[in-house]
């Protein structure tokens, strides 16, 4: 079993995105600016929020965090997305889900301005990921890929089994991993809550992506012999032995799960630092204009 470190990858790739940026700095002038769209007090979404902008500060973007109170109202939101969408400075805008719910998070992502839409939820970039044409990839899928890509797995033929169909991880996931690239080219079955039989489509799978929300949901006797297992889970549990007050768990219960499989990501230190990659690098390219002119 090889643990694939999301500590190493993501600061490795980090010193890469920092080295593009201080020459994006020297050849314009300014910074890659970042903009987080924050509406209410959510725990987890203040945390990754500071994440986000702390990642960006270090590796040598602007980064700004809009805050609202929960009952800002869609138009409201709407309009200031208008403003963003038209100012010059702003290169990413995201805004971070979930949001409250009075509002469509629908209507609020296909109003961000695809060209500045680098969480990859907007239905144009949607479409052109799907059509394998340029455009901006939601962040987690995108980590995923990074990661494979940096321990040169090749993913060719494998039948990857994805566990969850949200629209920002299990549905863009199977998407990118049945393209025909590499990381891709896998037969890919997309699992839910309705699945039949869910231990049957697992064991079958070569690349498991766990993404349901379900601390500990796969077990090790869900997971064939030798397969690569990528837990996105992280579900926060209220814990007075940690310093920030709570502790991580995936949706794959690792101790069952690990000695099966070749290479596995842990919870925490696998796939969240590597999601902040996925969202440095849309920044970075949102910037250049790499994607959209
Ligand atoms: P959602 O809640 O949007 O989706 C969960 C999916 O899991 C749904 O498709 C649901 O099916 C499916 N599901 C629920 N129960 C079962 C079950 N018993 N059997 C099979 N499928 C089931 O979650 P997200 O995709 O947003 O997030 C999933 C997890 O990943 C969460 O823990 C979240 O915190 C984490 N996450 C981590 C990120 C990271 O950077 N590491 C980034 C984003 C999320 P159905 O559609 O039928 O309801």
């Amino acid at each position: 079993m090889q643990l694939l470190d999301g500590k190493l990858v993501s600061e490795k790739i980090k010193k890469d995105i920092a080295n593009e940026a201080a020459d994006f700095l020297m050849t314009t002038g300014r910074k890659p600016h970042l903009v987080a769209i924050l509406v209410g007090h959510d725990g987890g979404s203040e945390t990754y929020v500071a994440s986000k902008m702390r990642n960006c500060q270090q590796v040598g973007f602007d980064s700004t965090n809009i805050r609202y109170e929960d009952d800002i109202t869609e138009e409201q939101l709407i309009n200031k997305i208008r403003e963003l969408n038209q100012d010059e400075t702003i290169d990413g805008l995201i805004v971070q889900l979930p949001l409250p719910k009075h509002i469509d998070p629908e209507n609020v992502t296909e109003a961000i301005d695809y060209k500045k839409d680098v969480d990859g939820f907007h239905p144009v970039n949607l479409g052109r990921m799907q059509r394998n044409l340029p455009c901006f990839i939601p962040a987690t899928p995108y980590g995923i890929l990074l990661m494979m890509e940096h321990y040169k797995i090749n993913t060719s033929g494998m039948h990857a089994v994805v566990v969850g169909r949200s629209n920002i991880v299990g549905s863009p996931m199977s998407i990118l991993l049945a393209r025909n690239t590499q990381p891709g080219n896998c037969t890919v079955t997309l699992t839910h809550s309705k699945t039949k039989d869910l231990q049957e489509e697992v064991l079958r799978a070569d690349l498991v992506i766990a993404a349901i929300g379900k601390k500990n949901f796969i077990t090790g006797d869900m997971v064939k012999e030798g397969a690569i297992v990528i837990d996105v889970g992280i579900n926060r549990e209220v814990s007075t032995k940690t310093k920030s007050g709570y502790k991580l768990y995936g949706d794959v219960d690792f101790q069952s799960v690990a000695p099966k499989s070749s290479y596995i990501t842990p919870v925490p230190g696998g796939v969240g630092l590597m999601t902040i990659i996925g969202l440095l690098k849309n920044t970075l390219a949102a910037a250049k204009k790499e994607v959209y002119s």
